[in-house]
């Protein structure tokens, strides 16, 4: 399997001072990658790190295996989506207005989550927050990105709504070759549909494991690394 984003010694944070150190991370086509840990651990800042929303202080950043300090609309029209919990639907448009807005098929978006069918010319803004969720990914995902970086999607959404997002980036990874990478408040759903799991404390690279390994060594990770 070929890697389609890697990090290497990576450094970065906030007016010139690091927050994240020396992180090596690396999502191979096809692969759910999670990235866990307690508020503040560094996860946010990783992940504008990668979509180049925050400058790189040491270290390196490689898509595709080629050096990149491209930035987000770059690394975007590069196979890059970044999708995060802020949901990113245009309020006014419609659901089917603001997947062609993306350059996505409303079919396809229905294919993915057929539940989308019913809302397409609802506007985006009257949508509930799974549905926004399910419309933003779709879009993210519709495009065919090589890389898809996750942050906390899923944030505040009932538990059903989190496996329907989960599983359908597991299908785009499985099907379509789409390297993951998310971030994910639950722990245990998220390593039921990732390969493999690193976990972050104070901004370092803590543990790096499989996915069943991972939740094999549930309750130990909790108790270290994700009790606030
Ligand atoms: P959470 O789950 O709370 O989002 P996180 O793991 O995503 O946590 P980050 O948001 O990456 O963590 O934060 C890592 C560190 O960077 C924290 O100490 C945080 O206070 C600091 N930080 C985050 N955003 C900024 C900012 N805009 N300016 C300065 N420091 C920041």
């Amino acid at each position: 399997m070929s890697t389609v984003v890697e990090t290497k010694g990576l450094a970065s944070g906030y007016g010139g001072q690091p927050v994240i150190h020396d992180v090596d991370i690396a999502v191979n086509a096809g692969e759910v990658v999670c990235l866990l840990g307690n508020n503040g651990a560094g996860k946010t800042t990783t992940m504008l790190t990668l979509s180049g929303e925050l400058p790189t202080l040491a270290g390196e950043i490689l898509f595709d295996g080629v050096v990149t300090k491209a930035p987000l609309h770059r690394r975007a029209r590069n196979g890059l989506s970044y999708v995060t919990e802020e949901r990113s639907v245009f309020k006014s448009m419609s659901a089917r207005d603001n997947l062609r807005c993306g350059g996505v098929s409303p079919a396809d978006a229905v294919q993915l989550f057929p539940e989308l069918e019913k809302c397409m010319g609802t506007r985006g803004g009257l949508l509930s927050g799974g549905e926004q969720q399910m419309l933003t990914l779709a879009r993210a995902l519709g495009r065919n990105p090589r890389v898809l970086l996750a942050d906390e999607l899923s944030l505040g959404l009932a538990p059903l709504v989190v496996d329907r997002l989960l599983a359908a980036v597991r299908r785009a990874a499985t099907e379509a070759g789409t390297g993951a990478l998310i971030v994910e408040q639950h722990a245990r759903k998220a390593m039921r549909y990732s390969d493999r799991v690193y976990v972050m404390s104070r901004g370092r690279i803590a543990m790096a494991l499989s996915s069943e390994e991972a939740q094999a060594r549930l309750g130990e990770i909790e108790a270290t690394y994700l009790s606030a």
